[in-house]
C-alpha cells in the first residue's frame, strides 16, 4: 500500500526517511546520507500522526552532521537527517490537532513523523490567506531571522545604511525588504553572479547589489557606501565579513546571523579587519533565532501584513522528491537556488 492509501486507524503505511550514514568532510555527496525504506509509525495514545508534504532546506543542516558542539546535538549516525518542515495531521489522539490540520515543526527528512508532548508542532492557521511554501518561506524560520536579526540584534534604526550578504536568498531578500519599508537610507546586497544581483535590485528593490565573484570587496563597498555600512547583516561569514568590517561607519552593528562560507571547510577563515570595530566603536553579536521562538508570531503577522501589502517579494525554489533532499542541501553551497530551497515530499499537502 502506498502512503498516500493510509486512512484513519490503519497502520499498513511504509515510511521512507533518509539518514545519516556518514560524516561528511567537506560537502555532503553520495556516501554521507542513505535513503531507507521502513513500517511507518503508528498512533498512540497523546500522539498525532502526520504525512510530511515540504522539507524546509537550511543550511544549518550541514554543521547538524558534524561532530561538534553546536546550539543544537550532532545528528547521530543511523538518525533521519533533522529538519523543519510542514505535513498535514492524518489521525489525532491529542486535542490540539485534529486531522486536517497543516502542521509545521521538525518533521526530518521523512514521509510520516509522530507529534506528542515533547515533540509538538504548531498548527498553521487557515485563514492566513497564503499557500504553503509562502508560509514555510516567509513565515518560517529565514523570515523571522530576518525580522529579529535585523530590529533587535542588528538594532536598526531608519535613515541606516544597510548592508546585506546572501542577498538573494531566502533570509537576506526578506532583511533587505524589511529594511527598505522601514526607511533605510540605501540597501546594499551582496550575491553571487550578475543575475542572482539583478534580482536583488529588480525584484527584492534594492538600492544596489555587488557580485562578490568579481572582487576587490572591500574597495566596491566603500564606492558604495562611501559613509560606511551603519548594520550589516551577515549570512556567510569569511572574507565578506571582513570585507563589511573593513567598511563600518562610526558606531557600526554587525548581525551575525550565518556563515555559510565555512561550513563545507575544514579550515575556518580568519578575520583580519577586526580592530574596526575599535576604531569605529562597533559591535558585532551572533544569534540563534530559537531564542525569540515565543515572539514568532509578534514577526509572522508583521510579514504576513507586508506580503498582503505587496511591500514583501518572495521567491521558493521547489525541489520535488524527498530522496533529492541531499541534493537540495548541497544546492545552497553552489548557490543554485533562488530564493527559500523547499523540498517537496507530498504536493498533496496543501493549506485550503
Ligand atoms: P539562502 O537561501 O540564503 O541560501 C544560501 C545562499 O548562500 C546561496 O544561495 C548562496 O548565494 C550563498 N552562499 C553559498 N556559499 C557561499 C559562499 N562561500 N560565499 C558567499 N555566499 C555563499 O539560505 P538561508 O536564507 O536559509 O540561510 C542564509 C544564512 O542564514 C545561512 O548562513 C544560515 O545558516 C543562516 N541562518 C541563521 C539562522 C540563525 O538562527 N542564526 C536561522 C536561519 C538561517 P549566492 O549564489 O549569492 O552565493
Amino acid at each position: 500500500m502506498a502512503p498516500s492509501d493510509v486512512t484513519e486507524g490503519e497502520v499498513t503505511m511504509s515510511n521512507r526517511q533518509i539518514v545519516l550514514e556518514r560524516r561528511p568532510v567537506g560537502a555532503v555527496d553520495a556516501s554521507t546520507t542513505r535513503l531507507v525504506e521502513g513500517a511507518g509509525p503508528t498512533c498512540g495514545p497523546g500522539e498525532a500522526l502526520i504525512k510530511v508534504g515540504m522539507l524546509s532546506i537550511d543550511p544549518t543542516i550541514r554543521t547538524w552532521m558534524n561532530d561538534a558542539p553546536g546550539y543544537l546535538a550532532p545528528i547521530g549516525i543511523g538518525e533521519v537527517i533533522r529538519s523543519s518542515g510542514a505535513g498535514v495531521v492524518t489521525e489525532s489522539n491529542l486535542e490540539r490537532y485534529r486531522v486536517g490540520d497543516v502542521v509545521v515543526g521538525l518533521t526530518n527528512w521523512q514521509e510520516w513523523v509522530v507529534a506528542d508532548g515533547a515533540h509538538p508542532f504548531q498548527v498553521v492557521p487557515t485563514a492566513l490567506g497564503l499557500d504553503l511554501a509562502t508560509v514555510m518561506n516567509v513565515l518560517g524560520a529565514t523570515g523571522v531571522t530576518a525580522y529579529f536579526g535585523l530590529l533587535e540584534v542588528g538594532a536598526f534604526a531608519s535613515g541606516d545604511v544597510v548592508l546585506v550578504s546572501g542577498a538573494a536568498g531566502a533570509t537576506g531578500s526578506v532583511v533587505g525588504q524589511i529594511a527598505k519599508a522601514r526607511g533605510a537610507a540605501k540597501v546594499v546586497g551582496i550575491a553571487g553572479g550578475a543575475a542572482k544581483c539583478a534580482e536583488v535590485v529588480e525584484e527584492y528593490g534594492f538600492d544596489e547589489c555587488l557580485d562578490y565573484h568579481e572582487g576587490h570587496l572591500a574597495r566596491r563597498l566603500h564606492g558604495a557606501c562611501p559613509e560606511g555600512v551603519d548594520l550589516y547583516f551577515d549570512n556567510v561569514g569569511g572574507e565578506i565579513l571582513d570585507a563589511a568590517l573593513a567598511n563600518l561607519a562610526l558606531y557600526g552593528r554587525v548581525a551575525l546571523c550565518g556563515a555559510i562560507s565555512q561550513y563545507n571547510t575544514t579550515e575556518r577563515a580568519g578575520l583580519a579587519n577586526t580592530s574596526m570595530l575599535i576604531v569605529r566603536r562597533g559591535r558585532m553579536q551572533g544569534f540563534i533565532i530559537l531564542d525569540y521562538a515565543s515572539r514568532f508570531p509578534e514577526a509572522q503577522a508583521a510579514l504576513a501584513a507586508m506580503v498582503h501589502g505587496g511591500t514583501l517579494r518572495h521567491r521558493e525554489h521547489l525541489v520535488h522528491g524527498l530522496e533529492r533532499a541531499p541534493e537540495a542541501l548541497n544546492m545552497l553551497f553552489g548557490g543554485a537556488n533562488h530564493g527559500k530551497t523547499l523540498v517537496v515530499v507530498d504536493e498533496t499537502v496543501q493549506l485550503s
